[in-house]
C-alpha cells in the first residue's frame, strides 16, 4: 500500500516548516513535510538571521509587520526562545538620490506605524563610531528591525508542527511530483511514493528545480552567497543595528561580540556553497573599508548559501492556476527568514480557506505571465 497525506510539503525550511505548523494548527488532518537533507539545512540555516521592516511595497510591509508580531509571541507559542535582537536595521546613503530614496520610502512605512527615521552623519556616528563615514551624506534608521535565531525558530516551527501530529521525513529527496491531468496525485521519492491531492513546493533555492518535478516553470534560481564573522572586538561589546552599506551593497552586524559581515556574491546563478576562501583578502578589503578597526580582526569562520532569487526579487506565493492542488511558497530572495512566520500562516489560510487574512495574490506566480511583476525599491540582493 502506498503512502497517503492530505498534503504534503516538500522542504524543511523555515518556509516548510512554518506552512506545516500552521496547517496543523488550523486544523489540517495528515500534513507530512519531506527533507532532502535534514531540517533546516538549506538556506535558513546559513541566513543572517536579519528581520526588517524597511520595506515600501504594502505587500512586504504586512509581511514584515505580521512577522514580527509572531516573532515577539514566538516564546509563549512555540516555547523556543527566537534570539530575537531588536538591534535596529541602518540602512546608509552615499548619495543624494539615495537618501531620498529612503526619504520617500520611510514616509509609507511610517503611514504603516513603523519607527524609522531619517539620520544625519553625525547621528550615525553615535550608533556605529568606527564607520568611515566621509563619504555617508545620511541614513534611514528603524530601531524595532533586527535579527533573530533561524536555526531555534525553524527548529521551533518543526517541534511544534510533530507535537500537533504533522509527519516530518529527513534525507527523502523528491525526484518527481506526480499527476493526474491536470491535477496533483502526490510525490515520488527513493523510499516509495506518498499520494496527496496537494503539494506545496516549499524547496528555497530549489523551488525551480522543484517546479519542473511537476512540469511548472517556476522561476527561481540559486546564487551563492558568503558570510564571515570575526573574532570578538572590544568594539562590537555593544550591538552595533545591522548596518547596510547601500551604494557598496555590503552589511555587518554584530555577531557573539565579533562582527559578521556579507561577502562576495555570485552573479552567476549555481547551487555551489563552498567558500571562496582564495578570494576572501578581497572580502576583508571591502570590509575594512568601511570599518577600519577590521583590519585588526581574526576572521572566525565563513560559510555560503543560496539566495532564492526571483524575476522580481520577491516572493512566489499561492497556488499554480495550470496544476490544481500544486502551491508555491518560494523565490523570497533573501527575505525568506523575515517573511517565513507570516509566509506560512498566509499559506495555511489560503489551502484550508482560499482566503488568506493578507491579500498575497500580487505573490502570485501568474505575475510573470502576465506582466505584473511587483517592484520593491528597497530589495536588493542584501540582508
Ligand atoms: C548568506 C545568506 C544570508 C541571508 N540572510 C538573510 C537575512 O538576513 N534575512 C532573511 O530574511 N533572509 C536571509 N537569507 C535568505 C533566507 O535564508 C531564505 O530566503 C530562506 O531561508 C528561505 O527559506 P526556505 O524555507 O524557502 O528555503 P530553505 O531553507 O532552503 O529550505 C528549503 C528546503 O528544501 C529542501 N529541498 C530542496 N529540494 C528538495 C527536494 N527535491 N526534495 C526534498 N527537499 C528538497 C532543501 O534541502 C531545503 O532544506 C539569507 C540567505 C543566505 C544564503
Amino acid at each position: 500500500m502506498a503512502e497517503t497525506a492530505d498534503i504534503v510539503i516538500i522542504g524543511a525550511g523555515i518556509v516548510g516548516c512554518s506552512i506545516a505548523y500552521h496547517l496543523a494548527i488550523q486544523g489540517a488532518p495528515r500534513v507530512v513535510v519531506v527533507e532532502q537533507d535534514l531540517i533546516c539545512s538549506g538556506s535558513t540555516g546559513k541566513s543572517a538571521g536579519g528581520i526588517r521592516q524597511q520595506f515600501a511595497t504594502e505587500i512586504n510591509l504586512l509581511l514584515s509587520i505580521e512577522s514580527l508580531r509572531m516573532f515577539h509571541r514566538m516564546r509563549e507559542e512555540l516555547g523556543v526562545d527566537p534570539e530575537f535582537r531588536q538591534v535596529g536595521y541602518l540602512f546608509m546613503a552615499t548619495t543624494p538620490a539615495e537618501l531620498d530614496l529612503f526619504r520617500r520610502q520611510a514616509e509609507i512605512q511610517q503611514r504603516y506605524g513603523i519607527p524609522v527615521r531619517i539620520i544625519s552623519p553625525d547621528d550615525i556616528r553615535k550608533l556605529v563610531p568606527y564607520v568611515r563615514l566621509d563619504d555617508i551624506i545620511g541614513g534611514a534608521y528603524c530601531p524595532t528591525d533586527g535579527y533573530a535565531a533561524p536555526y531555534e525558530v525553524t527548529m521551533g516551527y518543526a517541534v511544534a508542527a510533530r507535537r500537533l501530529g504533522v509527519t516530518i521525513h529527513e534525507r527523502r529527496p523528491v525526484t518527481r511530483i506526480l499527476r493526474e491531468r491536470d491535477r496533483v496525485a502526490g510525490i515520488e521519492t527513493p523510499q516509495g511514493p506518498i499520494l496527496a491531492p496537494v503539494v506545496v513546493n516549499a524547496a528555497g533555492a530549489a523551488g525551480g528545480v522543484v517546479g519542473s518535478l511537476a512540469g511548472v516553470e517556476v522561476p527561481v534560481k540559486p546564487y551563492r552567497r558568503q558570510l564571515f564573522v570575526t573574532r570578538p572586538l572590544p568594539e562590537f561589546s555593544a550591538e552595533p543595528p545591522l548596518t547596510i552599506d547601500y551604494h557598496r551593497n555590503w552589511y555587518f552586524r554584530g555577531e557573539m561580540g565579533g562582527c559578521l559581515f556579507s561577502g562576495p556574491k555570485d552573479e552567476e546563478s549555481t547551487f555551489n556553497t563552498n567558500v571562496d576562501w582564495e578570494h576572501v583578502a578581497e572580502s576583508v578589503a571591502k570590509a575594512v573599508a568601511r570599518v577600519p578597526l577590521l583590519e585588526k580582526a581574526e576572521i572566525s569562520r565563513g560559510w555560503a548559501g543560496s539566495y532564492d532569487i526571483s524575476p522580481d526579487n520577491n516572493a512566489i506565493l499561492g497556488a499554480v492556476p495550470e496544476l490544481s492542488g500544486f502551491y508555491v511558497a518560494t523565490g523570497h530572495s533573501g527575505h525568506g527568514f523575515m517573511h517565513g512566520p507570516a509566509t506560512g500562516k498566509l499559506m495555511a489560510e489560503l489551502i484550508l480557506t482560499g482566503k488568506p487574512s493578507i491579500d498575497i495574490s500580487p505573490f502570485g506566480l501568474d505575475r510573470f505571465r502576465t506582466g505584473r511583476s511587483v517592484r520593491e525599491p528597497m530589495t536588493m540582493h542584501e540582508a
